[in-house]
């Protein structure tokens, strides 16, 4: 592992920020979310300039690079205020999955189009009465002569009144109970039984979530990827990916948050001296500033051990980075506003209005305890309480 990029991801981050400072949080996000309104532009921009497949192969009109060079698109972003959440969904969960286990028409027709944009793939892991408990999920497959029915409920999932379809984890009927088997179906969003219903969250964020309900939802053998009981290697294949993606967007958001507080303290003057000059508000900041480059430093590890090929061993970083990028995030979020008194608070600075978005990343998408809980049992061989 080097700590030197290379000059390709050098140019790669330059490109990325450029775009992204055109697509800046004041300028042009923040109204966005306001509404819960998509980020199009500038997803159809980066899709267009290759950003949002940098990771899928170059035959299927990717970039041939891997997940490092995807969290640094999205950390780049990120850094503007402007992170894309699908990009941890279409081309990096599903993405990563189609290209391990896809059949070479999933292949041709998905990954071309995660690889530029012009589809959107979203992600259903989770239902209500599951939870972080994935082992618990009911949603079910059934065979019906070549076709497979699916019947279960999903919720939180994100983006899928963008989406085409959703991958959506379930079990077959054969193995409805004990260890998860999770069987994986791509469902266009438009097949009959297939119903979404907006949740109204309480965060300002472009992107809305769904509550998702599959009544006798018909699929075709082809819509099955990989394995019906390919055990939970194939889930983690996409799995390892959310994390560091989570990891990358909290690292730029985070980025984003000391950089405005940066600005707004070199220039405030209330006494003598700008504000930046008293240690109560540079300590903070030169505080979340190194835990925030601890959370990168974490991430581009679980990112190289992932790029490796080392999918068991990446889980370990990958965790510990999504808790620490999420920790630190938070706090570099919430020292910025701090830094900036009561303007902090104001819709016109904006900062406030990112708190809910900067929070998912504590709970999203997995939840800081069931990180520990990772760590305290892999990492430490603790005893499990659950
Ligand atoms: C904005 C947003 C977007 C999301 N997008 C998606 C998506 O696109 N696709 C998708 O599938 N899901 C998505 N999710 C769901 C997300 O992954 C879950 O919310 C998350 O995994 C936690 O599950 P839960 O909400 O059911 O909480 P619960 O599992 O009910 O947990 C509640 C609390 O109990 C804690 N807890 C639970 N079990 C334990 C334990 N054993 N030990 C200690 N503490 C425990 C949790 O950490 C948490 O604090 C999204 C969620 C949000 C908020």
């Amino acid at each position: 592992m080097s700590f030197i990029e290379t000059d390709e991801q050098k140019q790669l981050r330059a490109a990325v920020a450029k775009l992204a400072a055109k697509y800046n949080y004041r300028d042009y996000v923040s109204a966005k979310a306001r509404r819960n309104e998509p980020l199009d532009e500038l997803w159809d921009e980066a899709g267009k300039l290759g950003f949002l497949g940098v990771n899928l192969p170059e035959e299927y009109g990717g970039g041939g690079a891997g997940i490092y060079e995807l969290a640094l698109v999205m950390e780049e972003l990120a850094a503007q205020g402007a992170g894309l959440l699908l990009m941890v969904v279409s081309p990096a969960i599903c993405g990563t999955i189609i290209t391990k286990y896809g059949t070479e028409e999933q292949k041709q027709y998905w990954l071309t189009r995660l690889a530029d944009g012009s589809s959107k793939m979203v992600f259903g892991i989770t239902e209500p009465d599951a939870g972080s408990n994935s082992h618990n999920i009911t949603t079910t497959a059934r065979r019906d002569g070549g076709d497979w029915i699916l019947n279960g409920r999903k919720i939180f999932i994100s983006g899928v009144d963008q989406a085409e379809a959703v991958l959506i984890v379930s079990r077959t009927e054969d193995s409805k109970t004990g260890k998860l088997k999770p069987a994986l179906f791509i469902v266009p969003t438009d097949t009959p039984g297939f119903e979404k219903n907006r949740q109204e969250m309480d965060i300002i964020e472009p992107d809305n979530q769904f509550t998702l309900f599959l009544d006798d939802v018909r699929l075709p053998g082809t819509a099955l990827v990989g394995q019906e009981d390919a055990a939970i290697a194939q889930l983690f294949a996409g799995l390892n990916p959310e994390r560091i993606m989570g990891a990358a967007m909290a690292v730029g958001m985070g980025r984003y948050a000391i950089d405005r507080a940066v600005e707004y303290a070199r220039e405030r003057q209330v006494w003598k001296t700008p504000i930046a000059a008293h240690q109560g508000i540079s300590h903070p900041l030169a505080q979340v500033k190194i835990e925030l480059e601890l959370a990168k430093l974490m991430m581009q590890k679980a990112a190289v051990l992932y790029d490796s090929g080392d999918d068991f061993g990446a889980a370990e970083a990958a965790n510990m980075a999504k808790y620490a990028a999420a920790e630190a995030s938070i706090k570099a979020l919430d020292q910025s506003i701090q830094t900036h008194g009561g303007s902090g608070l104001t819709a016109d600075i904006g900062l406030a209005g990112m708190l809910g978005a900067a929070r998912i990343a504590r709970v999203a998408p997995v939840s800081r305890e069931m990180i520990l809980n990772f760590v305290s049992q892999h990492s430490l061989g603790l005893p499990k309480s659950y």
